[in-house]
């Protein structure tokens, strides 16, 4: 059936005029229907309640993107038990069919390609080669998973005895609870999703409430890509108000999470109550925050090791959870990278991201923070690193049309251990701490909770040697940026507090999803 090996999608950078316009066409169709309602769907049926989330642009929040139906704890209920009916059937169906209906919407992801990137511009502020890049990805994860699916479909090779015929083959856990951030809408969404799916089980989705509209849109390719009724139930909500309930309803097998820390933890120690009528331990696929870090030795490219801190810590504002937030630099160049660092932040260009069609290889433009609430939390920052270092530049919120504007900020002379340099920010702030040798900068790099990405610039072959030996990092990158984790390539996922390392778009994604039943027969 698949007759072609698995490539990334290639990125559009908008440097023509033709590729600009299909991006100006699809905005503007975006933008006409702001304002549209959309519904929850349960067991196929849609949904409309009274009760909505009002999904705004980041830009110019006074513009609606969507109202989306938020349901209530007793319709995320009535979704679980559904996907628990649906398991019955779906679990069943052959692998050809699963992978093939990934397969088919992965091309309408295709042909829809720019209305779902103008989505994310006008939803969460992405600029237009980041929302592209988004929906690479999405597309990516699809085709990846549609393979990957077959993969484990075949029976695995067992030692053979005398007298038995032994057989090991991957069987799907039960009902899945995805819950995805509003950071990379389309592409975590679209991975979360329908690697659950493709291996067999059934799901509830509850996406973030920043972006349920491109959300939705997702349901409705898959939908029209064949998933049939009732696999995957959408129930849109406050993951204040309903995340609980669908946590810890004894018929939910496993919890999918990518988000905070917090959230993360409480999602993991709820799961791990086996409540009345429950029957098994949940298994919780965890992917959390991260506190990354670009380590510069004294011999690096120096350019090139500041165009990969300007472009982790400022790329989609620095609300990536591999952005670079700490840049770690050796005493011996650290005045020279704290002056390249701030050349190139001085031409990041801030603003609504439809207006901002070419950014220059270098230089990412910057749109909006999230919301109201992550300026706020960013904005807080501020103050923290007036005292615990020296503002080199930025540190100020832009008015412009209501938006979530905030300049790009650095702090030089930052402290290991201090706020700054331990808690994510979650926004375009940079630390840059000063190191006295590079096995200082490791066990800086090494000191936080986290252990998501993190780069090393050194033309030094044993330094590089040591790096990847001794830094606690689940994405390791060597004389390159932090950030752009392709599927396939490089599988995702950070330590300690950073997750459980799932190592999405990896070879042992789909594991998480499946369990291995054997059985033996005398012969
Ligand atoms: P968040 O606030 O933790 O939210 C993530 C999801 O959890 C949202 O759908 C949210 O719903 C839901 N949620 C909130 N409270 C919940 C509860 N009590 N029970 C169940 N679900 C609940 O995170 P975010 O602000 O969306 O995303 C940013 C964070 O994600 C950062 O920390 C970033 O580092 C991390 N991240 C990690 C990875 C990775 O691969 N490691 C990738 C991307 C992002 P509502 O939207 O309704 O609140």
């Amino acid at each position: 059936m698949i007759t072609k090996p698995f490539e990334n999608t290639k990125i559009i950078l908008f440097k023509t005029p033709d590729e600009q316009k299909l991006m100006k066409d699809a905005i503007k169709k975006v933008e006409s229907e702001f304002g549209k309602e959309y519904p929850l769907i349960i067991d196929g049926k849609e949904i409309f309640n009274s009760e909505k989330i009002k999904s705004t642009n980041p830009s110019k929040p006074s513009e609606i993107v969507g109202l989306v139906s938020k349901a209530s704890k007793s319709q995320a209920a009535e979704a679980i038990e559904k996907a628990y009916k649906n398991f019955s059937w779906w679990s069943k169906e052959s692998q050809a069919k699963r992978s093939a209906i990934l397969l088919r919407a992965a091309e309408i992801m295709r042909q829809r390609k720019m209305e779902l990137s103008a989505t994310m511009v006008v939803e969460i502020g992405k600029n237009w080669v980041e929302a592209d890049a988004d929906t690479a990805e999405a597309i990516d994860f699809m085709e990846y998973y549609a393979r990957e699916g077959l993969r484990y479909s075949q029976e695995t090779p067992l030692m053979r005895i005398n007298g038995e015929d032994n057989h090991q083959v991957y069987i799907p856990l039960g009902v899945g609870i995805v819950i995805p951030p509003w950071n990379f809408p389309l592409a975590i969404t679209t991975g979360m999703t329908t690697a659950a799916l493709v291996t067999g089980n059934t799901v509830v989705l509850k996406p973030a409430s920043d972006t349920p509209v491109i959300a939705y849109k997702l349901v409705e390719i898959l939908k029209e890509a064949g998933l049939p009724d009732g696999v995957l139930n959408f129930v849109p909500g406050s993951g204040g108000e309903v995340g609980d309930t669908l946590v810890d309803h004894p018929l939910t097998r496993f919890v999918s999470f990518t988000g905070s820390m917090e959230v993360g933890k409480r999602i993991y120690e709820r799961a791990s109550k086996v409540n009345p009528g429950q029957k098994w331990l949940k298994r919780v696929v965890a992917e959390m925050g991260g506190k990354d870090y670009i380590i510069v030795d004294e011999n690096a490219d120096l350019e090139s090791a500041a165009n990969g801190i300007v472009q982790g810590a400022y790329g989609f504002q620095g609300q990536k959870c591999s952005a670079c937030s700490r840049a770690i630099i050796d005493e011996k160049v650290y005045d020279k990278m704290v002056e390249l660092i701030n050349e190139r932040v001085q031409k990041i260009k801030v603003g609504d991201t439809r207006e901002f069609p070419v950014p220059d290889v270098h230089y990412y433009n910057m749109g909006p923070v999230s919301s109201a609430s992550s300026k706020a939390k960013i904005m807080s920052y501020m103050e923290i690193g007036k005292k615990e270092g020296r503002l080199v530049t930025g540190g100020k919120e832009i008015d412009l049309n209501g938006g979530y504007f905030i300049e790009p900020t650095v702090f030089a002379d930052i402290k290991p251990l201090s706020k700054m340099e331990q808690e994510e920010i979650f926004g375009p702030v940079l630390s840059i701490i000063k190191s006295e040798s590079f096995e200082k900068s490791i066990e800086i790099a090494n000191d936080t909770i986290y252990g998501l990405t993190g780069s090393v610039y050194t033309n030094d072959r044993k330094k590089i040697k040591k790096a990847t030996e001794e830094l606690l990092t689940g994405n390791l990158y060597i004389n390159r940026g932090c950030t752009g984790a392709l599927v396939g390539v490089h599988p995702f996922g950070g330590f300690n507090l950073s997750g459980t390392d799932s190592k999405a778009g990896g070879p042992d994604y789909l594991l998480l999803f499946l369990q291995a039943k054997v059985y033996s027969e005398k012969v």
